[in-house]
């Protein structure tokens, strides 16, 4: 079983990015974004309490993503492989991740990096918000704020992982043809 991770900047593209990738090789996809605004859509008390940090660009806490991929991971034992989506966000989550897949037989198999500059983060994220409507994606504090949270607390996982060699980027700034195509080659290699 695979373990894919696809790292980015918010507004890379790493959501339409799974949809082909997970369409061609028949990974399971897993965004804790996705998975929390699932949450918040149903109203549950998770999704209450999410709601109130996503809308200020906050990351919720480590121990709740972690609890929801872990779920996911047990859950889904006859898949061929995951694609981690907005996850890990932060070097406490990577370590977590790492000490969790050996108990399901497996390690990260690579890191599938989009690299973006922040003037064109910024221009995705409100173009994203025309065609989603996500609250996040219209208040320019909350984007900025994503952004900042995005260099102090996911950027050092670059870092982390180059360490470990399973490191790969990926020019974030092209057609969607062309990032899925350079993807594809390193899966397929
Ligand atoms: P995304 O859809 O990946 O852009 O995530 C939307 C929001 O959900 C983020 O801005 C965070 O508030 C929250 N979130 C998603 N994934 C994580 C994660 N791995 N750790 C903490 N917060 C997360």
């Amino acid at each position: 079983m695979k373990y894919y991770i696809l790292f980015g900047p918010p507004g890379a593209g790493k959501g339409t990015q799974a949809k082909q990738i997970v369409e061609k090789y028949n990974y399971l996809h897993l965004s804790t974004g996705d998975l929390l605004r699932h949450e918040m859509a149903e109203g549950t008390e998770l999704g209450k309490k999410a709601a109130e940090l996503i809308n200020r660009g906050d990351l919720v806490p480590d121990e709740v993503v972690e609890g929801m991929i872990r779920n996911k991971i047990a859950a889904n034992r006859d898949v061929k492989g995951f694609l981690f989506d907005g996850f890990p966000r932060t070097i406490a989550q990577a370590e977590v991740l790492d000490a969790m897949l050996p108990e399901f037989g497996g390690k990260v198999d690579a890191v599938l990096s989009l690299t973006l500059p922040d003037e064109l983060v910024y221009e995705r994220i409100l173009h994203r918000a025309m065609i989603e409507g996500r609250k996040d994606d219209t208040d320019r504090a909350t984007i900025e704020h994503r952004i900042s949270t995005y260099h102090s607390k996911t950027e050092p996982l670059i870092s982390y992982y180059k360490d470990k060699g399973n490191y790969r980027e990926i020019e974030g700034n092209d057609t969607i043809e062309h990032v899925f195509t350079a993807i594809c080659k390193i899966l397929d290699e």
